[in-house]
């Protein structure tokens, strides 16, 4: 079975498992547009249920470390997660981080919102080169091939693409204007040729570094350093000012700036595309739980003092990593299950129920009973589908409301997975066509059954 390696692992103080909290992961998905399935069900569910069902949802804030009630800025929410990195292919913790938050933005309109939804591509970055070198591969070439590869996995497991997927190298422009004006409010320096933020110069630096454990500088600069931090580098005043400008090193692709030839920093990215596509203020920033900090923490820090307005986003949201072999599966590790690998062996429902049968913010381990067990149950609603065939009219307002109650509990789809379970299996017992119909319905709702 699945093991959940630590349940409580996101709402206690990191401190006490912060090689937990803080090791890397963090990539995404994307479309923009509703899917005919979506506008099906979301007008579906008008039909059926009323006027548009504005929930009582609850989400877990990882800046206030506390269940809080969703609302949205407006009828809009808009959502933003940070995106892939394009130089290996998707292995099954950025699955679980994107079909976390594809289930998320279909819950949302299934509960009467709309969504914007925007992620990022890193495709101009430290790893992308090393890569593209060991390859002997143009790295934009690397870039594009690895995309798609990423494109298709999430195509595959039913997650929809967001309405913007922005690539670093399309936003050059919009993230220079956006740290020149950090150097003339102070918060940024130029030092040969790169412009770093002055982490001591920003008095409300690291909230969010604070509310997973990291309560001093010390314990900061530790893990930056553990992940891409260069401490040493003699051009920065302070070892934790990250750079947002990168002068360009011999050999490395780059772009004009008043600092002279470059490219931009990873944090930075993020904040310009979340600006430039959706505002100065979102609704829920997502990703894995390894970017809370440095990543997260340094996106609040430029994208808050750059608008003056807080918070930058209402929520942050974090999925917990998925492990192997009890390390956690990363590209530097090495221990990876690609989802191109799982999908010659097991279907997309079951690979979505196995991820969705684990909560967004629980760490994991997946073992090969679990993909068995998920694809029984794959195989049960198949059996409700063929049960209902055309007669999709029925309801059951009784397993319709104890799903909504699991899925406003912090996106709970364990009990929702566990309720339409129990619901199918009476279904098929008794031949029960209006469970059934329900069933099917809120399965879709869950993204299953996008993939024939
Ligand atoms: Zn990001």
């Amino acid at each position: 079975m699945c093991a959940d390696m630590d349940l409580i692992f996101l709402e206690v103080k990191p401190s006490v498992r912060p090689h937990f909290w803080l090791s890397p992961q963090g990539d995404m998905i994307g479309t923009g547009e509703r899917s005919k399935a979506s506008a099906f069900l979301s007008s579906h569910s008008l039909k059926t249920h009323g006027s548009p069902e504005r929930m009582k949802m609850k989400l877990f804030n990882t800046l206030t470390q506390s269940l809080e009630t969703f609302t949205p800025l407006d009828d809009t929410v808009r959502i933003y997660v940070c995106g892939v990195t394009p130089y290996d292919t998707t292995h099954l913790g950025h699955a679980f981080t994107y079909v976390s938050f594809d289930t998320l933005m279909r819950y949302l309109e299934y509960s009467g919102y709309k969504v914007r939804y925007v992620q990022n591509v890193t495709d101009i970055d430290d790893d992308v080169l090393r890569k593209a070198r060991e390859l002997g591969v143009a790295w934009d070439e690397l870039g594009r091939r690895e995309t798609e590869r990423f494109l298709r996995d999430m195509d595959s497991l039913n997650v929809r693409r967001p309405a913007v997927y922005a690539r670093a190298t399309d936003e050059i422009q919009n993230i220079i204007e956006v740290v020149q004006t950090l150097v003339a409010r102070g918060y940024a320096y130029v030092s040969e040729g790169c412009v770093f933020y002055s982490v001591k110069r920003d008095t409300d630096f690291g909230a969010m570094a604070r509310a997973i454990g990291l309560e001093d500088y010390q314990s900061m600069l530790t893990i930056a350093n553990e992940r891409g931090n260069f401490p040493d580098d003699p051009r920065k005043k302070d070892p934790l000012d990250f750079v947002l400008w990168q002068a360009q090193a011999p050999g490395e692709p780059a772009w004009p700036s008043p600092w002279g030839p470059g490219r931009p920093g990873w944090h930075i990215e993020c904040s310009s595309m979340v600006m430039h596509y959706l505002g100065p203020q979102i609704d829920i920033h997502g990703g894995g739980a390894d970017l809370a900090f440095p990543h997260h923490t340094c996106e609040i820090a430029q994208s808050e003092h750059y608008t003056g307005k807080a918070p930058f986003s209402r929520f942050w949201a974090h999925t917990g990593m998925v492990y192997q072999d009890g390390e956690k599966m990363s590209k530097s590790l090495g221990n990876l299950t690609l989802v191109s690998d799982l999908l010659k062996s097991y279907s997309p429902d079951a690979i979505r129920i196995v991820l969705q049968n684990h909560h967004y913010r629980h760490p994991w381990e997946c073992f090969e009973e679990d993909l068995k067990v998920a694809t029984d149950t794959a195989e049960l609603f198949q059996q409700v589908r063929a049960l209902v065939g055309n007669e999709t009219s029925g309801q059951d307002s009784m397993l319709h409301n104890r799903f909504k109650v699991a899925m406003d509990d912090d996106l709970d789809t364990p009990e929702a997975l566990r309720l339409l379970r129990e619901a199918a299996e009476k279904a098929v017992k008794n031949h029960d066509l209006a469970v059934g119909a329900e069933v099917l319905r809120l399965t879709q709702v869950l993204g299953l059954f996008g993939k024939k």
